[in-house]
C-alpha cells in the first residue's frame, strides 16, 4: 500500500478506535468483542444437539446411546464437544495449532467454561501430548488450554499422565490409531493425592481411543469419574 493510503488508513483506524489487532481472525472485518467480528461469531455454530450418555457423540434420532456405545460403551462419566470440526471451528483451531494466534486458548476457555464447565468445578487433566509433536510446535495447544481455564476461571490443572512414544495418531488410519496408544500412557511418577472426578481435556476427538487409553489410566489410578471434554469433534 503506497504511504498515503497506509497513513489515511492508520488515521481512519484511529478515529474509529479500530486497530490491526481487533480485526476478526476469520474475516478480517473490524471485531468489537475480538477475536472474531460478530457475523463469524454467529456462524460458529456450537454441537447442540442432545449427545450420547457416554461419549456426547450427537444423537439423530431419539436414541439412549450412539450405536458404538450400544456395542461398548465409553469409559467416561459424559463427554462433551464444543464445535463439529468443520468450517469456522476448523479453521480457527488450525490457526490456533500452528501457532498463529495462541491467545486464542483464552477464546476457547472462556465457550468451554459457558457452555460446559461453570457446571462443576473440576480438576483438568489434559490429555498428554506426543513429545515429537511438542517438539516440532515448541508448545504444547493442550496443556495452554488448561492453563487459560486455570487462569481465568480458577480450574486446577492436573497433568496426570504422560505419553511413551509412539506414532502420532494424526499420521494414521481410523483402524490404527484405536489399537496405537494401548500401553503408552502411563502415569506421573511422584504424584500426590488423585482426584475422585475430572475433567479430561483434549483438542480433537476422532475415534475416542486417545481419551479411552487415558481413561483406563486414570481409573486404574484410583480416579472413578472422568469426563471427557475436547473443543471439537470429527
Ligand atoms: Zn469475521
Ligand atoms: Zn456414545
Amino acid at each position: 500500500m503506497n504511504p498515503v493510503k497506509s497513513l489515511a488508513l492508520a488515521v481512519l483506524k484511529s478515529a474509529l478506535g479500530w486497530d490491526s489487532r481487533q480485526a476478526c481472525l476469520l474475516c478480517g472485518a473490524p471485531a468489537l468483542a475480538p477475536p472474531l467480528c460478530d457475523a463469524c461469531r454467529g456462524e460458529l455454530l456450537p454441537l447442540d444437539l442432545p449427545g450420547c450418555p457416554f461419549c456426547g457423540e450427537p444423537l439423530i434420532s431419539r436414541q439412549d446411546c450412539c450405536g458404538s456405545c450400544r456395542e461398548d460403551p465409553f469409559p467416561a462419566s459424559s463427554g462433551f464437544s464444543l464445535y463439529p470440526y468443520r468450517g469456522g471451528p476448523r479453521e480457527l483451531l488450525s490457526l490456533y495449532k500452528q501457532g498463529d494466534c495462541k491467545e486464542l486458548s483464552d477464546f476457547f476457555a472462556g465457550e468451554l467454561f459457558a457452555r460446559r464447565l461453570s457446571l462443576k468445578p473440576l480438576p483438568l487433566v489434559p490429555v498428554p501430548r506426543s513429545e515429537k509433536n511438542f517438539r516440532r510446535r515448541g508448545w504444547d495447544p493442550v496443556d495452554r488450554l488448561c492453563r487459560s481455564l486455570s487462569r481465568n476461571y480458577g480450574f486446577s490443572c492436573r497433568p496426570l499422565l504422560k505419553r511413551l512414544p509412539s506414532p502420532s495418531q494424526k499420521e494414521l488410519s481410523r483402524q490404527d490409531r484405536l489399537t496405537n496408544l494401548r500401553g503408552k500412557v502411563v502415569p506421573r511418577r511422584r504424584l500426590k493425592e488423585i482426584p475422585r472426578e475430572v475433567y479430561l481435556i483434549d483438542d480433537v476427538w476422532t475415534t475416542g481411543s486417545t481419551l479411552r487409553e487415558c481413561i483406563g489410566v486414570l481409573k486404574r489410578m484410583g480416579v472413578e469419574s472422568v469426563h471427557g471434554v475436547s473443543l471439537v469433534r470429527d
